[in-house]
């Protein structure tokens, strides 16, 4: 894969699922996004207390939702009850990822039709260039849909992961949106069997300090080094998209 060339850089930017993380990972990975000044959209399964320290960072934050539509959601018995339960916890929301990339034309109705929602982020296009928005027209309603390019479980899920940033960047102009997992950042998960042996105790708060990082914290590391002092927000980057 070519390298990022300086005058084609890809837009970078952050999104991060919560899936339930233990409150100190959420808590943990905005206090490395704000020591950084670097923005993100945080896709919020669950109300915690963190959630109000990332509502203090609102210049840096976005909140959007992540409704678990399949079978046995503990968010609702219907697809209607779960986008209003995660829409009861961040009422603000205008963005959402489906948990699990489980979506479909029928639910995509639903959203459209019974919520304030605008972009969806359900799409994964791994490693595509020229990656943009497009808008999704049903009914009367439409939906932004938001292609995201890269995501922290693929990549440990992998037989070879790679954890260097650059190897992951084409010369493009393209999107291209990172999703990361608190706990995955948490835990420097770097494949699935690690991963398993530290699922058996979720909240027991691993040490700050895990050596160098060598898996999914490697590659954030370095993204919050790319984008120091900026980053996107979904909102910013359907400004973007439908000023163009
Ligand atoms: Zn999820």
């Amino acid at each position: 894969m070519a390298r990022p060339c300086a005058s084609h850089v890809q837009q970078l930017a952050l999104t991060i699922d919560q899936d339930w993380a233990p409150d100190w990972a959420v808590r943990r990975v905005a206090e490395l996004l704000v020591e950084r000044k670097v923005k993100a959209t945080w896709f919020i399964t669950n109300e915690c207390p963190s959630l109000a320290f990332l509502r203090q960072h609102r210049q840096l934050f976005e909140l959007g939702i992540h409704p678990n539509f399949k079978p046995g959601s503990t968010q609702g018995a219907t697809p209607s009850e779960v986008l209003s339960n995660c829409l009861a916890v961040v009422p603000e929301a205008t963005s959402m990822r489906a948990h699990g990339l489980h979506m479909s034309s029928s639910l995509y109705a639903t959203v459209m039709r019974e919520t304030p929602i605008k972009a969806d982020l359900t799409t994964i296009m791994p490693h595509t260039a020229g990656l943009r928005a497009a808008l999704l027209r049903w009914g009367g309603h439409s939906l932004w849909k938001v292609p995201f390019y890269w995501e922290d479980d693929i990549e440990f899920g992998l037989e070879q992961p790679c954890w260097e940033l650059g190897e992951h960047l084409l010369d493009d102009a393209g999107l291209a949106i990172f999703n990361f997992h608190p706990i995955h950042i948490c835990l420097d998960t770097r494949s699935e069997a690690q991963y398993a042996a530290h699922r058996i105790t979720p909240d027991c708060e691993p040490p700050c300090a895990l050596g160098a990082p060598r898996g999914v914290r490697a590659i954030f590391d370095q993204l919050l080094v790319t984008l120091e002092g900026a980053g996107l927000t979904v909102s910013e980057l359907l400004a973007q998209t439908t000023n163009t």
